[in-house]
């Protein structure tokens, strides 16, 4: 058993093991003193595991129950987070009992939230089953749900009472999906741990994926733990490769790409520009994109640097007049560099 201790205002545990699916009953018996769990999940992630979820739960004596909700991007809205609460009603849940979301990133962001807000807030667990999940977004306690307008606009804060990851979900996971994974994984290395982009250079990341996973989470946790709630701090620098990779993701509005294929092509594209304005070692650009091309990513896109822009002009992380990249001096130092939006397009602008 790995475990990476996260000390938030409410601190909590992220344990990683091969099986740990099913010790949900008794991470939510040690944790929790609810009755009743009502575990949240999707029509792909059901099938595999929800009957292990629930034998784990009831083995421990909860009252438990599932909502399952279609899978996919386009059910990340107010409507499927209203089912949830429905759901969260009729069995009855008080303040005092537990959801847990099992599943990927739009599970664990809904479920969180729904958790977040039922009865101003109830206790939730994180069973993440995607690598994108398990690396990245099951770690942090953001949660939320789309609007119309936007990815993510209606949220909250709310920290889980554990994460279990159990990296056997994996071997269920279709490559398309590993590889949206990946891309966040690289960018732990770009950003915080050189020898870490090294050993993904060198080695193969699925042959020590617990390795992989421990270390994602940790450099996840170090910069959580500076900047809980994104003022403004440490949290930022996760977002090395996304104010490109949003953009690339809205001009294709949001189909036939995914979010870590968006963001490899970014890291590169923020990368090839720190170097052409002097300010990233040479060289860097080259191996990210040789290290997204080992891992199935993509390293660049066919729209313009204006087109790029502009869509980048209209994040909802871009504060006021200014856009805020996250850059590389080199691999595993980041940090980030306030350029005024009307200079983002040549910032960006680079010969090839
Ligand atoms: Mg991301």
């Amino acid at each position: 058993m790995r475990t990476v201790h996260v000390g938030t205002g409410r601190p909590y545990d992220i344990d990683i093991e091969r099986g740990l699916l099913d010790k949900a009953g008794e991470y939510a018996k040690r944790l929790s003193d609810a009755k009743r769990v009502v575990l949240v999940t999707d029509t792909n992630v059901a099938p595999l595991y929800q009957q292990r979820i629930l034998h784990s739960l009831s083995a421990c004596g909860f009252e438990a129950t599932t909502h399952v909700f279609r899978a996919g991007e386009e059910s990340k809205h107010l409507g499927t987070i209203a089912e949830m609460y429905n759901t969260f009603a009729d069995f009855g849940m008080t303040r005092r009992d537990l959801v847990v979301a099992l599943g990927g990133g739009v599970c664990g962001d809904m479920a969180g939230f729904a958790a977040a807000s039922y009865l101003r807030g109830i206790d939730f667990m994180q069973v993440p089953t995607s690598l994108l999940a398990q690396v990245d977004s099951s770690v942090g306690g953001k949660t939320g749900v789309d609007l119309p307008q936007g990815k993510n606009l209606v949220g909250a804060f709310h920290q889980p009472v554990a994460v279990l990851i159990d990296p056997d979900t994996l071997k269920t996971l279709p490559d398309f999906y590993k590889a949206d994974g990946m891309a966040e994984v690289v960018k732990y290395g770009c950003i915080k741990d050189a020898s870490f982009f090294t050993f993904l250079e060198h080695g193969d990341a699925a042959v020590h994926i617990e390795d992989v996973i421990e270390i994602c989470v940790s450099v996840k946790r170090d910069v959580v733990n500076l900047d809980e709630c994104e003022r403004g701090g440490e949290r930022i620098l996760l977002n090395f490769g996304h104010t490109l990779g949003h953009a690339i993701e809205k001009l294709r509005h949001y189909s036939g790409i995914s979010h870590g294929m968006a963001v490899a092509v970014g890291m590169v594209m923020m990368a090839k520009a720190g170097e052409a304005r002097g300010i990233t070692e040479p060289g860097t650009a080259g191996r990210i994109a040789a290290l997204c091309q080992k891992y199935a990513l993509p390293t660049s896109e066919q729209f313009s640097f204006a087109e790029l822009a502009n869509a980048a002009r209209s994040d909802k992380k871009t504060a006021g007049d200014v856009i805020r990249p996250v850059l590389l001096r080199r691999i595993g130092d980041s940090f980030t560099q306030t350029v005024p939006i009307e200079e983002f397009e040549s910032f960006i602008t680079t010969e090839d």
